[in-house]
């Protein structure tokens, strides 16, 4: 029998950035899913980066890592938290790889004495990303970043464009997210800066078979009516979504609009009736109120841009919502403890206090006092990654070694209990050479994160330089702390625990990339957990 070819959903944005389109892209996939079809999905960025580990989190939101270690977009958060997907590196594409790519191939002489141009060498390589990405499922979902019309994103349009005739007009479709303004004034939702998108869609020769207008409120069938006139698209294809309580509703209220019936007629797929039922369970504990509110204090450094700590932000809510509490998320200035001598006015009234990842010396020693006071006064704590390292500095300081640090912070400190790994030296500035991705861990059948995974072999997703020193570890115990998570060789201390102390765990992986909604991550179940306890 023939195999089936991969049907491709491409969906570009229109009017304004920011309007939901990963939300969107990730609910489409979601709703796919849940009609029993293999589904990938992928996010095309017109960055000149190779990829999102060197971009800026404060204006570009958290760097989310993939098993395979790709440093990618937080949307891939987003994607993995709808489809409850491991994802893979193929999922990410900035323009600065297939640039990077294309310029390799010319210098290896590999286009033979053509000229090397935009169109098709480059759109041809965008193409063969897409094209390999989709191998192996019924459906790939492409969504390009940006907005339709910027000069940033011309070649991902184009290569979406010829990669219809490619594979078959029959085998893709356009869904084209547009924004519909509510005019205050004359009380109305206007239509016509999705009319102007969607011609200059065109304009670029996609043509586009689905439409979703965005909008702050509700918008009535007149304005679908309105919207199919100008742009050509059917009635029936065009879904209108309205902002929603909890991101999480997205998947259910594009399901209301049948559109997802109408992709899989167009696209000519078989799929089965949706099963949605864990969707809603998911949807009924985010949006409902809970017997207990607890809240947490996240120390971190970003302050103005939660997207930062998207992965901690969404573990942390699903781990409570699972656990019938509803939290609140207390952002603590790491900067600003530094200079307090007395921080418990500024931490007073958390249940717990989490110390999330982060780079750079800025902010470090606030978040060394942070774990200090989470071991003083027993406070749940609990710390990835940078928060596993500044729990050893705080546990060291607090028993004799009063200089301890880490080398990031201070290069010449006399106790470097977290030191860079040997194969990282030299390499701080420079793109995709941390531990990165997927490592395995052993931890102490004894222990308490043993028990919140029931299990004593994981394996996490990594996104650092430097670890605990091991000179250093034979000291642990008088220090009030254990390490009971290691590689499997036991050279590299992937988790440690407070010794008498009711919650104090910090990996040096990142648990919240694999966090689910539906599924919250064991460790901040425990964690929320024990700031329930805390809460009395
Ligand atoms: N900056 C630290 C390191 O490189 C921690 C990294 C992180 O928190 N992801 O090891």
């Amino acid at each position: 029998m023939a195999k089936r070819p991969t049907k491709f959903i491409f969906v570009t944005g229109g009017v304004l950035s920011g309007l939901g389109k990963g939300i969107t892209a990730a609910s489409i996939g979601n709703l796919l899913k849940a009609r029993k079809l293999k589904v990938n999905i992928q996010k095309c960025d017109p960055y000149l980066n190779v990829d999102a580990g060197t971009l800026n989190p404060r204006e570009h939101g958290e760097c989310f890592v993939t098993k395979d270690g790709a440093e990618t977009d937080l949307d891939l958060g987003h994607y993995e938290r709808f489809l409850d997907e491991e994802l893979s590196s193929s999922s990410s594409l900035m323009s600065g790889r297939v640039l990077l790519k294309v310029i390799q191939d010319e210098r290896a002489g590999k286009y033979e004495g053509d000229d090397v141009q935009i169109i098709p060498h480059l759109t041809g390589a965008i193409q063969d990303y897409i094209i390999n990405a989709g191998k192996g499922y019924d459906v790939h979902i492409v969504e390009i970043g940006g907005t339709v019309g910027d000069y940033e994103s011309l070649s991902f349009v184009e290569a979406i464009r010829e990669l219809g005739m490619r594979v078959g007009q029959e085998n893709c479709i356009y869904v084209h997210v547009v924004y519909l303004p509510f005019l205050g004034a004359s009380q109305e939702i206007k239509t016509k800066p999705a009319q102007n998108s969607v011609r200059e869609l065109r304009s670029l020769g996609v043509t586009p078979d689905i439409l979703v207008g965005r909008s702050e409120r509700q918008a009535n069938e007149n304005v679908k009516r309105k919207l199919s006139l100008f742009s050509g698209v059917e009635p029936s294809a065009i879904a209108l979504l309205p902002n929603a309580p909890s991101i999480y509703e997205v998947p259910l209220t594009l399901e209301d609009t049948k559109i997802a019936d109408v992709i899989c007629k167009k696209l000519g797929v078989k799929a089965s009736k949706p099963k949605l039922k864990d969707w809603r369970d998911v949807v009924k504990r985010a949006t409902s109120k809970h017997k207990k509110k607890i809240t947490v204090g996240v120390v971190a450094k970003y302050m103005d841009n939660t997207d930062t700590y998207m992965s901690v932000f969404e573990a942390l809510q699903s781990a409570a919502w699972w656990s019938d509490a509803d939290i609140k998320i207390r952002w603590i200035e790491a900067e600003g403890l530094e200079k307090k001598k007395d921080i418990s006015k500024i931490i007073n009234g958390v249940d717990g206090i989490l110390v999330p990842g982060g780079f750079g010396t800025r902010g470090l020693e606030g978040k060394i006092k942070a774990a200090q006071y989470a071991l003083q006064k027993k406070v749940p704590y609990l710390g990835l990654c940078l928060g596993l390292q500044m729990g050893v500095i705080a546990a060291a300081r607090l028993n004799g070694l009063t200089k301890a640090s880490s080398t990031e912070l201070d290069s010449k400190t006399p106790d470097p209990v977290i030191d860079t790994m040997a194969d990282q030296r030299g390499k701080e500035n420079t793109g995709g050479t941390m531990r990165l991705g997927d490592y395995p861990c052993n931890i102490d059948k004894q222990s308490l994160t043993a028990k919140l995974y029931k299990a004593n072999k994981i394996t996490e997703r990594h996104r650092h330089r430097y670890e605990c020193n091991n000179n250093y570890r034979d000291l642990y115990e008088s220090w009030g702390i254990k390490a009971v998570g290691t590689s499997p060789d036991g050279r590299l201390v992937e988790i440690i625990e407070g010794l008498n102390h009711p919650f104090f765990v910090a990996s040096q992986f990142h648990p919240e990339f694999r966090s689910r909604p539906n599924r919250p991550h064991p460790m901040f179940k425990g964690f929320i957990e024990s700031c329930k306890r805390a809460n009395g």
